[in-house]
């Protein structure tokens, strides 16, 4: 953070979890967004508004004009010069907020990837399109004790779950291996972009409680959406964590070659 001039930012400190001391840490926290498509450049935008400090983007994609509809950060001139779009979204997010740190990576997140663009990193957002990179996430958080907030939208319908290492259920604990149906994917099933705007704002949220002090607040729960049907729910998982390969038994098998 260049400058520690708050006043910006009124309306979020008079929000009493968060107070002056929340929105100092704020300012001084770090968030990785892995992946710079639907979830991600909402996510982006949200965490940048409220000032979080520094700001890591990794991505390794161009800007389509099929991106635009979900994508927040990008533009058709973006799509037109077939930016990256890490390098798009940085320059939108430092005309939102020039105080945040910006620090885009154009990189595939992988095994060889992730150990290098966690470090350093206070909470991870999922902004990822398929399981296998997020079974490499889930290792790589649990093994480096990182937070990290899952979500994935497909069509109407989208799931979203906190992790945090050594204190609730990681995504093995949930999904055991990668999923089989993993291969579908929103080139063929579609996207609602209010849905990815939605789910992105929940893991917002979720990353500012953590950075601001207040991980307590975490949700503990697996949440499924379906927007079209209206139906949130919550889904209890605290007794999924029992003998998980990756949170238990710290096998880490994703990360390995
Ligand atoms: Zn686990």
């Amino acid at each position: 953070m260049k400058n520690m001039d708050l006043s910006r930012y009124a309306r979020q400190i008079s929000f009493k979890p968060f107070g002056v001391e929340g929105q100092q840490r704020l300012v001084k926290s770090s968030a990785l967004i892995v992946g710079v498509g639907g979830l991600g450049s909402w996510a982006a935008e949200l965490l940048v508004r409220a000032g979080v400090g520094h700001i890591r983007l990794a991505d390794d994609d161009c800007v389509e004009i099929t991106n635009i509809h979900r994508q927040s950060l990008f533009t058709e001139k973006d799509s037109s010069e077939r930016s990256l779009k890490v390098t798009a979204a940085a320059e939108h997010l430092r005309e939102i907020n020039s105080s945040c740190n910006i620090e885009p990576v154009f990189t595939r997140m992988d095994r060889l990837t992730a150990g290098k663009l966690v470090e350093g990193m206070d909470v991870i957002v999922d902004g990822t399109d398929n399981f296998p990179a997020r079974f490499i996430l889930n290792d790589c958080a649990v093994k480096n004790s990182k937070p990290w907030v899952f979500a994935g939208v497909l069509g109407s319908e989208a799931q979203m779950m906190t992790i945090i290492p050594g204190k609730t259920p990681c995504l093995r604990c949930l999904l055991g291996q990668v999923p089989s149906c993993s291969g579908q994917s929103c080139r063929e099933v579609g996207v609602l972009g209010p849905a990815v705007a939605a789910v992105a704002a929940f893991e917002a949220s979720e990353a500012l409680k953590i950075l601001s002090g207040n991980i307590d607040r975490a949700n503990p729960n697996l949440v499924v959406f379906d927007f079209w049907s209206n139906i949130i729910e919550q889904v209890n998982v605290s007794k999924l964590r029992t003998d998980c390969t990756c949170c238990v038994q710290k096998n880490f098998e994703f990360l390995e070659p």
